[in-house]
């Protein structure tokens, strides 16, 4: 388990841990210099600080969920609510191609998806949504904007009937949806 730590907090001492990132002792109390998550290295006998800023942007391999904020051609970029089930308020966003996914909507804007990060190009976080579990969590009708329901690899609106499609995730309408993927 981590905690969260603010600068000057005390997160061992040193006959326990030592130093590691984000963190300094005065021979006998370790404390964090950092606002960020302290991390316990047992191997290495060592107490690190995750610093906050780098808990707020996505790494490679990290699941995010959020909402997508726009549709241009072949991309998407999704504004990041969670990253690894952990909640974000940095305003950061990703883009995800879209270009081979064969649906006609992989998700509309204001859907939320569950995506993952590939990695950092050019100061943009770019992540994929091609894997079973990956997708739309919720998405509403494209005519009347109510609820809807999948209807094998298609989705149904309960209201109106339209039929539509969406690269839906596997944990698509799961209410537990934020525990999936720790
Ligand atoms: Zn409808």
């Amino acid at each position: 388990m981590s905690n969260f730590v603010l600068p000057g907090d005390k997160i061992a001492i040193t006959e326990e841990y030592e130093s590691g990132k984000n963190a300094c002792d005065d021979g006998h109390i370790v404390r964090s210099t950092v606002i960020g998550e302290n991390q316990i290295d047992k191997k290495d006998r060592l107490v690190h600080v995750k610093n906050h800023k780098s808990i707020s942007i996505p790494e490679e391999g990290d699941i995010i969920i959020g909402t997508v904020e726009a549709i241009m051609g072949s991309m998407m970029a999704v504004l990041i609510k969670y990253i690894n089930s952990k909640p974000i308020n940095s305003g950061v966003e990703c883009i995800c191609p879209t270009k081979n996914i064969r649906k006609r909507n992989v998700a509309l804007v204001k859907d939320v998806v569950k995506l993952k990060i590939v990695g950092h190009l050019n100061g943009t976080i770019h992540a994929t949504i091609q894997e079973p579990s990956l997708g739309v969590l919720f998405t509403k009708c494209r005519k009347c904007g109510m609820g809807v329901k999948p209807l094998r690899d298609i989705i149904k609106c309960v209201e109106c009937g339209w039929t539509d499609d969406r690269k839906l995730s596997s944990d698509f309408l799961k209410t537990d949806f934020l525990k999936v993927g720790e």
